[in-house]
């Protein structure tokens, strides 16, 4: 049975209050992640403590040590108690120019140390108008995920088409559950069936209180990863509450 989970990605922001998103997070059966900066994620781990809201990181190094400079080691994040990580989020394959290898060696070390990667994949609106979608998708899917073999249940995908990300142009829930569907085959090709069934799939790309419930409701959206309406604690908070009542 997969649980939905909420997550919010801050970017290089902080939310205004996270009091109602812990108060929210109280009260509705559903996981929610908030994933703050780098160097606010120890004064969150505090303030979340006692709750049920779950702390990641929005990047990490594929290298644990050494001549990095700037770069954020895994082994930190294990060190400061922090259990999720998004990798390849389309803002570091597009601006960071993360490539589809570096983002495999970053998933296969997220998975050594036994941390829970969310793997962003999407394609760009120039793709899908030349219905390229899947194949990239696909092919993001294939370099990330190949050559791992542990801990499988730590993944959780998020779809995010580039186009949808910040833009207020959310996918609409039918392509969206096309997508996801198509992920889940993939998933299961590459890791099988029962791993593909299990398999926490979320949706990103311009979230909100408006058109989260239509979305999750969906067979193969599993949760949503949220970047705006995640920074207003109030608003966030509201997805999780519609998200804890479509799961009932
Ligand atoms: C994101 O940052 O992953 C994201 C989906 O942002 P937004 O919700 O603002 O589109």
């Amino acid at each position: 049975m997969r649980r939905i989970l909420i997550a919010g990605n801050w970017k290089m922001n902080v939310i205004d209050n996270i009091n109602p998103v812990i108060d929210s997070s109280m009260k509705n059966d559903v996981d929610v992640l908030i994933m703050p900066p780098f160097i606010y994620l120890e004064r969150f781990n505090t303030a979340i403590k006692g709750s049920r809201v779950k702390l990641g990181a929005q990047n990490m190094s594929s290298q644990e040590k050494g001549a990095f400079t700037g770069e954020i080691s895994p082994l930190f994040l294990k060190e400061f108690g922090i259990e999720y990580v998004a990798i390849g989020h389309s803002e570091r394959r597009h601006i960071f120019k993360e490539t589809d290898e570096e983002i495999s060696l970053k998933m296969q070390k997220a998975i050594d140390l036994n941390l829970k990667p969310i793997l962003c994949v999407g394609e760009t609106e120039s793709q899908r108008s030349i219905n390229k979608h899947k194949f990239v998708v696909e092919n993001q899917l294939k370099i990330a995920l190949g050559g791992i073999e542990n801990n499988l249940k730590n993944i959780i995908i998020a779809y995010e088409p580039v186009w949808a990300i910040g833009t207020g142009n959310t996918a609409t829930p039918n392509d969206a559950e096309e997508m996801h569907l198509f992920i889940r085959e993939q998933i299961s090709f590459i890791f099988g069936r029962n791993v593909s069934s299990e398999m926490t799939l979320l949706y990103g790309g311009s979230v909100t209180e408006e058109n989260v419930k239509d979305l999750l409701r969906k067979d193969n959206i599993d949760g949503v990863l949220v970047g705006g309406s995640s920074l207003k604690g109030d608003k966030f908070a509201k997805i999780i509450e519609i998200a804890g009542k479509t799961n009932i």
